[in-house]
């Protein structure tokens, strides 16, 4: 018979794992990588042959995914006696998928630790469960040649592991040594070459005389510092003009990191995964690091090294024990990969750089997690996920899913998979731009997607929409809260309406307007807006999302509060620049209304007088967060049960047709407590029950209502986890089913996945005119 196996089963070891295992049960045939998936052919008695299946599932390696087996039976079968490994052929359509990047195995750990081993110490070392993939495809099949190791050719020692079956290092792509493969070395900040023994031991001197050095990666480039010198973080800083964003940090070992972070098991069971991402987690009570790493946010962004070469780095005895890791790019342009390109970009920010000669074929940046409720939550979906697909139980055309204009990605679709692109950025960069149109294509060439229809926002002015009204492709538009519904329904394999809580930053409305605070009835190709909070101005549109002061004083003027009975709060903000403000809010003029979430949450936080500017996105949003949770006991969520059932007063007005949840009387409540000397602590966790309990008293209404009991949740505004721990805790306890965002991002990194399903399925309605369901 011969199977075609599908899922992620390239560059994973599957190979000589169907090699041993046919030798194992008497099976002779070949298998074979094609870009179809992996095609086994099997001869052998039933009993064996079925053996065999049941086998290849419950036994796959460790990274292997398999999607589905399809059989079928040889005409001709042949007993030839023996089983091989046939080369790869490149026919056939591409349903075959790219493994992602998977952090150095313990196997290839211990050896890079060994003395006697010829990879000693050797920076490049990997094997078939782990290394590069997806940063160094150009092509699929994915095979030496189509990568960017194939300038290095093997020596005869890797060679014979690349070719016996039986070696770890059987068909590993990236195999190579010290002998024959990739170098590291050692330059100035003018990128000139610095002669020396040992590059790696130039770099720790470095980092540990608090120098900022650039440090070619996987996927990209760092910065690193040493990130116990508060002089070398001050440094680092000013040259990226980067004041507050935290900054994420290396170490050693899960050991080091419980010193710093307040770990669960699920934390920790995230840090070492195969993907290693960047796990956000409380700092811990003896958190000594310097304050600048992470002002004024509960949270510490800790991640364990991925590559040989950042675990070299700890090797030495006087390397720091924490290294800050953050992306090496200039402020809101893409991550450097290039070695020229980033001498010329970086030289400035830095003091010497570690390079290499492996080509980066494809940028991904570190992936970004937390854990809420013991689920792993992504923030940014990039490497050790992408390229792995989202799989639904849908048929979806081959269409291109555009996404939005923060944190953009897009995905492909084909069948019942979706492949989430890695995290581009912001598009409004001419260099992001590039970043987002040049990973289209690669991604369409290495899956062979040819797409028959594309879906975007519907904002007419994202770079992303502009770039797909530019193909000459049917277009669905699809509201961008709509698309943060569908991305968690898809998540969840649910196909019937649900009610949607989307709690969001920014997102362009049906009516012309801004929304983001919005309760929907989502189907999977349309939805009704059954509520929403009630709008206010943002004086001069898009600066009010870095000015949170401007939404403050919007806020009060609403409530017809003269400037002069403003919260001492904002008497930070400079007259000079408040005058003029109110007059525009005053006149109406450049003060599109909102509905957004993220912006009120961003306006409460200034009238508490926490942050009134965003130094980077969701800065203030963040800080306000922070200081709730100083509040909230280990009981809170008892508390915040107290609150709700003692709690009559509902500031929901039925208007125009739907529900609105009133702003004004947040801030008025707000302006109380202020008045009241009630710790601003207390009012940042009450703000959270207030708004816990307003949306979730009007969801458990519509539940009623509509017969809907399923909620799902997203929007950017979900990455605090107080509310999203909050919602859930409150949507449970009313008897209704929260369902979240996971392995699909709840910010705006998501909502391609929620584009391709709702433009897919209306793609496939519209030409089989099989009407408007779903
Ligand atoms: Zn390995
Ligand atoms: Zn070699
Ligand atoms: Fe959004």
């Amino acid at each position: 018979m011969e199977l075609l196996i599908r899922g992620t089963v390239q560059g994973v070891g599957f190979r000589p794992f169907v090699f041993n295992l046919a030798s194992r049960l008497s099976i002779s045939g070949s298998v074979a990588n094609t870009s179809r998936g992996v095609i086994i052919t099997a001869v052998s008695n039933e009993d064996s042959l079925s053996a065999f299946i049941k086998a290849l599932c419950d036994e796959a390696p460790p990274l292997a995914q398999i999607r589905s087996i399809e059989q079928t039976d040889l005409t001709e079968p042949i007993d030839t006696g023996e089983f091989s490994i046939l080369h790869s052929s490149a026919t056939g359509g591409a349903a075959a998928t790219i493994p992602p990047d998977i952090a150095i195995c313990d196997d290839c750990f211990n050896e890079l630790n060994s003395l006697q081993d010829k990879r000693y110490h050797y920076p490049f070392i990997n094997c078939t469960n782990c290394g590069p993939r997806f940063t160094i495809v150009e092509h699929i099949p994915y095979d030496r040649p189509m990568t960017s190791m194939k300038v290095f050719p093997m020596c005869d020692t890797c060679r014979s592991e690349y070719e016996n079956p039986a070696d770890r290092r059987f068909h590993a792509q990236p195999n190579a040594c010290p002998e024959c493969g990739p170098q590291v070395s050692w330059h100035d900040q003018q990128g000139k070459r610095l002669e020396c023994d040992d590059p790696i031991n130039e770099a720790v001197e470095a980092l540990n005389n608090g120098k900022v050095i650039a440090l070619r990666g996987l996927g990209g480039f760092h910065l690193a510092v040493n990130a116990l010198s508060h002089n070398a973080i001050t440094n680092l800083r000013t040259r990226k003009n980067r004041p507050y964003k935290p900054l994420a940090v290396m170490v050693a070992e899960v050991e080091t990191a419980r010193k710093y972070a307040k770990l669960t098991e699920a934390d920790e069971k995230l840090l070492l995964s195969p993907q290693h991402p960047i796990v956000l987690a409380p700092k811990s009570e003896a958190f000594d690091l310097p304050d600048i790493l992470a002002p004024n946010v509960a949270d510490i962004g800790i991640m364990l090294p991925y590559t040989p070469l950042h675990h070299l780095f700890f090797l030495y005895e006087n390397c720091p024990d924490v290294l800050v890791m953050t992306s090496g790019n200039i402020s809101g342009i893409p991550i450097c990969t290039d070695n020229d390109d980033a001498v010329e970009k970086l030289g400035r920010l830095v003091d010497n750089f570690l390079l290499h000669n492996r080509e980066i074929v494809t940028r991904v940046d570190d992936s970004v997690a937390r854990t809420i409720n013991d689920i792993p939550r992504l923030y940014r979906r990039s490497r050790g996920y992408v390229p792995s697909p989202i799989v639904v139980p849908w048929q979806l055309p081959e269409l291109i899913a555009c996404g939005g204009g923060l944190k953009s990605t897009f995905s492909l679709s084909r069948g019942t998979t979706i492949f989430p692109s890695q995290h581009i950025g912001d598009l409004a960069n001419l260099e992001s731009y590039d970043f987002y149109i040049e990973s289209i294509a690669h991604l369409q060439d290495v899956f062979e997607i040819k797409p028959e229809a594309v879906a975007c926002d519907l904002h007419p002015d994202y770079m992303s929409s502009r770039y797909a009204a530019s193909l000459d492709l049917p277009l669905y538009k699809v509201q961008h809260h709509h698309a943060h519904a569908v991305a968690v329904m898809a998540e969840h394999h649910i196909e019937e309406p649900v009610l949607a809580l989307i709690m969001d930053g920014t997102g362009y409305g049906t009516d012309g307007t801004i929304w983001g605070g919005e309760i929907l009835e989502a189907h999977l190709t349309h939805f009704n807006r059954l509520g929403h909070l009630s709008t206010f101005q943002l004086p001069g549109g898009d600066i009010a999302a870095y000015q949170p002061w401007r939404v403050a004083a919007s806020l009060l003027h609403n409530l017809g509060m003269q400037q002069n009975k403003f919260p001492a709060s904002l008497s930070a903000i400079d007259n000079n620049k408040l005058m003029p403000v109110l007059s525009m809010i005053d006149n109406n003029f450049n003060c599109p209304v909102t509905s957004s979430c993220g912006r009120l949450f961003d306006g409460v936080s200034s009238l508490l007088g926490i942050q009134h500017i965003n130094s980077y996105e969701g800065q203030a949003a963040i800080e306000l967060e922070t200081l709730a949770w100083k509040a909230a006991t280990q009981s809170w969520t008892n508390e915040l049960n107290l609150y709700m059932n003692k709690n009559n007063t509902h500031y929901l007005y039925y208007k125009n047709g739907k529900w609105e949840i009133s702003c004004s009387e947040f801030v008025k409540v707000i302006i109380d407590l202020i008045k009241n000397d009630i710790a601003v602590e207390d009012i940042a966790l009450f703000f959270h029950f207030l708004i816990i309990d307003q949306f979730t008293t009007l969801i458990r209404q519509l539940a009623d209502q509509t017969g809907i009991s399923k909620v799902v949740l997203s929007g950017g505004c979900f990455q605090n986890s107080l509310l999203l721990q909050g919602c859930i805790h409150a949507l449970t306890v009313k008897g209704l089913e929260p369902l979240t965002a996971a392995s699909i991002p709840a910010n705006d990194g998501g909502i391609s996945v929620g584009q391709a399903v709702i433009g897919g399925l209306s793609h496939v309605y519209s030409t089989t005119n099989a009407g408007n369901q779903g």
